[in-house]
């Protein structure tokens, strides 16, 4: 069984995101842990979560993803940006503990003109004090575009910054559709070929969930513009082998589509189509 799922508001709670995306199809989903541009998160209520991990348990959910705000940059040349990350990514690993076992996504940063050297070295050090040996989460290094000062875009700065981590049992990589395209990795034309240089470079075990995203750019672009499944420089044919491919049609997959809730139904009943079993 395909493992695919959108990204969802948790506004309502998490027993009414589990709801919803059982009313779409989906058998995992996406949420953000606070909004977007930062903020402080709402407060969590053991009974609407207990409610979620029921639905989950139910209805055969794989692991769910934890996205975190975009804003948070353990990279930034600013000292009180850096620490304001931090604490936020502090508080959410704190707060994963309401859903153990479970993703926790991040965008490694953006160095702001400090260097890749100095950007990396930084992420290292806030992963390592806020991780915890006691934890129940796989942090996730998320795949970039490589827009700007964006640190994660080729697989070796994800492999430096895996190598400075600690527990290394409890750090992964989230590889984005569109990210990898637009950095130029063709996975329109050579899957394995990028698979086998990921194997080689950070090792395919370290693989842990997939952002199902086209492009709205061509290949190398370093953009960043997501597009519907089908409807970008990536298109159908790809995705069928990106869902199908024997090293990815076991994880996760999540749709950050430009899409509503209809939408992101449509898109995952195709997926299940095209899924081979
Ligand atoms: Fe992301
Ligand atoms: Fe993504
Ligand atoms: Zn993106």
């Amino acid at each position: 069984m395909i493992n695919i799922g959108c990204h969802l508001s948790i506004s309502n709670g998490f027993e009414a995101v589990g709801k919803q995306a059982l009313e779409i199809g989906a058998n995992t989903f996406q949420f953000f842990t606070r909004n977007p541009r930062g903020g402080s998160a709402r407060k969590i209520v053991q009974s609407d979560v207990d409610a979620l991990i029921k639905i989950m348990n139910e209805n055969n959910f794989s692991q769910i993803v934890a996205h975190a705000p975009y804003t948070m940059n353990l990279c930034s040349s600013k000292r009180e940006t850096r620490e304001f990350a931090y604490n936020t990514l502090t508080d959410d690993l704190k707060r994963m503990e309401y859903l153990p076992g479970n993703l926790y996504n991040f965008h490694p940063g953006s160095h702001t003109g400090q260097g890749v050297e100095t950007g990396i070295n930084q992420i290292i050090n806030a992963l390592n004090n806020a991780m915890t040996e006691t934890m129940h989460t796989t942090v996730l290094l998320e795949t970039m575009a490589g827009k700007g000062t964006e640190i994660g875009s080729r697989f070796e700065e994800l492999r430096e910054i895996i190598n400075g981590v600690e527990l290394k049992d409890k750090i992964g990589v989230c590889l984005d559709t569109c990210h990898v395209f637009d950095s130029g990795y063709d996975i329109v034309n050579d899957l394995e070929g990028v698979l086998s240089e990921f194997d080689r470079i950070i090792g395919i075990d370290k693989l842990k969930a997939v952002h199902l995203n086209d492009s709205m750019n061509y290949l190398g672009c370093h953009k960043d513009r997501h597009q519907k499944i089908g409807q970008g420089a990536i298109g159908y044919d790809a995705f069928k082998r990106i869902i199908n491919n024997s090293y990815l049609k076991t994880l996760p997959f999540l749709l950050e589509t430009p899409n509503e809730l209809d939408g992101y139904a449509k898109e995952i009943r195709y997926l299940k189509n095209i899924y081979e079993i």
